[in-house]
């Protein structure tokens, strides 16, 4: 089996809504293992819809839908379904009550337009939604499965946790899908690939490999009746990849160069201080994320936009002579100083080269150059996760 995703809306062609439903419920139809193998965005334009329609129902064998199910004259999806199944659409007794009641407990009248919310074809059975006023449609018809959920991200996710997913999963006979994922740093994309070769194209676990702001993640996938055998599944090739590529690895599954980096300095006793230019405080908070219980992390300072840096105690600096790598590892030393830490880690300022990163102590003068090639505010995020990936992968040794 495999499913198509169909995201509808203008607003979502316009770029103005991010599609966030599609990816979540990629990830939901893997999980209720039923591969994606399309997914598509399509305005509310009712012959782009039908042909959208018609076109999924002859590849797919689940399609899911989200958005145009409201009650203006462009919400469609509805007609456009109706219209491919060659079905009428019709009131629904039970669902015209239902509906007259949500309106009845909201205080309002029920404005004729939203009529047409409760409507069904014969092939379509009802799937509830909780919090709003349009109800999902589950189509069964030539052994196609075609599923209406509504756009607002809160209705659809609850009518795919409530109904949605454990039917699919109950049908596709799949009982757990188990999957891990590490997270590495400073091997290229293309230099895992080549190093782990065999054990890409493999079904059942599955590894899929992607780039990141925080380094490359390989993902494993398996599934199995039960959540142990798919970890069953799982575990040769995680030892396998840790056998050829275990230096590389930094983090897995949720963690962040933020939690890593300060789990690692508690686990050692050792303090960090910061000088931070490019990631204007960026890194710093990535340090100070909620239940941070720790005292390692003893503080950043931050260039201003002119570029200086007023020292508590007195004194200032220039963060615009930080820029170039000796510069950068003189004020990493001088973090150290400054808050008296163990570590002292400097995201110097831009030239024309990019930034760099140091980090220092005891035993370690460490330099390293990063490009920068995005848009102000990109750096600032990537610079700081360099940053603290490259700091992780030093306390790990
Ligand atoms: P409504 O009854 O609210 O009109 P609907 O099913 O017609 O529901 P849309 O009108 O298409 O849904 O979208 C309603 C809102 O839901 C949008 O304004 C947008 O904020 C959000 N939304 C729609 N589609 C998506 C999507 N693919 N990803 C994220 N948010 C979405
Ligand atoms: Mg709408």
């Amino acid at each position: 089996m495999n499913a198509e995703i169909i995201a509808i809306g203008h607003e979502l062609l316009m770029g103005e809504t991010v599609d966030t439903n599609t990816s979540f419920l990629a990830q939901e139809l893997s999980r209720a293992g039923i591969p994606v193998r399309w997914a598509g965005i399509v305005g509310d334009d009712i012959s782009d819809l039908n042909y959208a329609i018609s076109q999924a129902g002859d590849r797919a064998d689940v399609i899911v839908t989200t958005g145009g199910l409201g009650p203006t004259s462009d919400d469609l999806t509805r007609e456009a379904v109706a219209g491919v199944l060659l079905e009428e659409m019709k009131v629904d007794s039970g669902l015209l009550e239902w509906l007259e009641g949500v309106f009845v407990s909201r205080g309002m009248p029920m404005p004729r337009t939203n009529i047409k919310q409760a409507m069904l074809i014969p092939s379509a059975e009802t799937v509830p939604n909780p919090q709003g006023t349009a109800p999902g449609w589950w189509v069964r018809k030539n052994d196609t499965h075609i599923i209406l959920l509504p756009g607002p991200p809160r209705e659809l996710k609850r009518m795919w946790t409530e109904t949605v997913g454990p039917e699919l999963a109950l049908m596709s006979g799949v009982g757990s899908v188990v999957t891990r994922t590490l997270k590495t740093v400073g091997i290229s994309e293309g230099g895992i690939d080549e190093m782990l070769h065999g054990l890409f194209g493999l079904q059942n676990p599955y590894l899929g490999i992607y780039a990141h702001q925080d380094g490359i993640h390989l993902r494993m996938i398996a599934r199995a009746p039960e959540e142990d055998e798919a970890q069953v599944l799982i575990q040769p090739m995680e030892s396998e990849i840790r056998s050829i590529i275990g230096e590389a690895i930094w983090g897995v599954d949720d963690e962040t160069p933020g939690n890593r980096a300060r789990e690692l300095l508690s686990a050692s006793g050792a303090t960090l201080g910061v000088i931070e230019g490019i990631s204007g405080g960026v890194l710093a908070s990535q340090l100070t994320q909620p239940n941070a219980h720790s005292n390692s992390f003893k503080g950043s300072l931050i260039a201003s936009a002119n570029g200086i840096v007023e020292v508590p105690g007195g004194g200032t600096f220039d963060a615009n002579d930080m820029t170039g790598g000796p510069a950068a590892l003189e004020m990493a030393n001088r973090a150290r100083t400054l808050f008296n830490s163990d570590y002292g880690l400097c995201v110097s300022a831009r030239d024309e080269s990019g930034y760099y990163i140091a980090i220092a102590s005891s035993e370690v003068q460490h330099v390293s150059q990063i490009q920068a090639t995005y848009a102000r505010a990109v750096t600032m995020q990537r610079s700081a996760t360099t940053a603290l990936v490259q700091l992780v992968s030093i306390l790990k040794r």
